[in-house]
């Protein structure tokens, strides 16, 4: 039976890739594993060079002086790294789900933040709209698309200080003009490959401005005049994650994967309004085309739908505990024939109730 893989993250990726990836781990270079060879060999530097090129290259940034970087410690240690990196006196953070909250709260260890927007009070089911974020701020920090709620900034403010975006959940996924960022950072467990690695993309002229010491690991100036290879990085995340972005640049790019993901939510959302039993989470303009978050109108169906989804092969739907409900992650490797899948339960319910 084939599984639909709608987990949320670490999550689905393509299976060719997880083929070669899984190739590579028995011979990658002369009948040696990819994961016992030097991070120094040129088999290695190679891999890392390519992936550091195909990231700027797949979001338009190559030669506008940005620089990619393949770090270890997950997106949350961009939360500090961020702070320690860019923050002076004063930084703006949108607060718009659990993850931003936690980048805000890092932040504050080392200097003063300012919550320029917050949608807390509601749990989180829209994103906040027409907050001012003043001049002086060393940065704004935003989440492009929240995870666990299932919202999706649209669009982003226009500011004329730094602007920093977690897009953890949706990096690769849709069409932006992507030098509105100053550095954008995205854990690879979901679009990219798998745990281990977090894509940072910088654009140098931001950094070297704050006054404290940053401890080596944490400065991105010395992960950069190491091309990302200060110390040992995450080799088999790396490889994987290189083989990821090869598999989108031959599909066509992020343009060719964003009208799939605009037809997969557009199936998807569709279903959540058109069926009376299922209730959408988010405001709608704010709906995430990553993950679909929806409740169940009557508690009683719970067990029938449940069992329905788990005999149709459909894996990792169960909503975060914060939201409770369903949550459809989407991300770019999940066919459109996955979300049929679900929209096909979904509708055999409705015919059954
Ligand atoms: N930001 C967002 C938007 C996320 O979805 C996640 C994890 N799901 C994180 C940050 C934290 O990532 P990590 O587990 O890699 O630290």
């Amino acid at each position: 039976m084939m599984i639909h893989n709608f987990s949320a993250g670490p999550c689905v990726l393509p299976k060719e890739v997880i083929l070669k990836a899984s190739e590579a781990l028995l011979d990658f270079d002369n009948g040696l594993s990819l994961i016992e060879i030097s991070h120094r060999s040129k088999a290695f530097v190679d891999v890392m060079e390519k992936a550091r090129a195909l990231a700027l290259e797949l979001l338009g940034l190559e030669g506008k002086g940005y620089k990619a970087l393949f770090l270890q410690g997950g997106a949350s240690t961009q939360f500090l790294m961020v702070a320690l990196n860019l923050l002076e006196k004063r930084a703006g953070y949108l607060n718009t789900g659990t993850w931003a909250d936690k980048a805000m709260k890092e932040a504050q260890i080392y200097d003063d933040v300012y919550e320029v927007g917050s949608s807390k009070a509601s749990n989180y089911n829209y994103i906040p709209k027409g907050y001012d974020v003043p001049s002086d701020y060393d940065y704004l920090h935003v989440t492009s698309n929240n995870t666990i709620f299932g919202t999706q900034m649209k669009s982003f403010p226009k500011v004329d200080i730094p602007l920093v975006c977690d897009m953890s959940s949706d990096i690769f996924s849709r069409t932006l003009d992507f030098s509105q960022f100053d550095l954008i950072y995205a854990g690879a467990q979901k679009n990219m490959g798998p745990a281990g690695t977090t894509l940072v993309v910088v654009k140098e002229e931001v950094l070297g401005k704050v006054s404290r010491k940053i401890p080596s690991m944490m400065d991105y100036k010395v992960h950069i005049s190491k091309n990302s290879m200060f110390n040992t990085p995450p080799v088999f995340a790396v490889y994987t994650s290189m083989l990821t972005l090869e598999w989108l640049k031959n599909l066509g790019g992020i343009k060719a994967i964003e009208e799939v993901n605009e037809m997969k939510a557009r199936i998807m959302y569709s279903e959540i309004d058109l069926n009376p039993l299922f209730k959408g989470f988010t405001a709608k303009e704010d709906r995430s085309n990553m993950n679909a978050t929806f409740t169940l109108e009557s508690e009683n169906l719970k067990e029938t739908f449940e069992t329905m989804v788990k005999e149709a092969g459909i894996n990792g739907i169960n909503g975060h505990r914060s939201v409770g409900g369903y949550r459809a992650s989407m991300y770019n490797a999940l066919s459109i024939d996955s979300v049929k899948a679900l929209v096909e339960v979904m509708s055999e319910l409705e015919a059954k109730a």
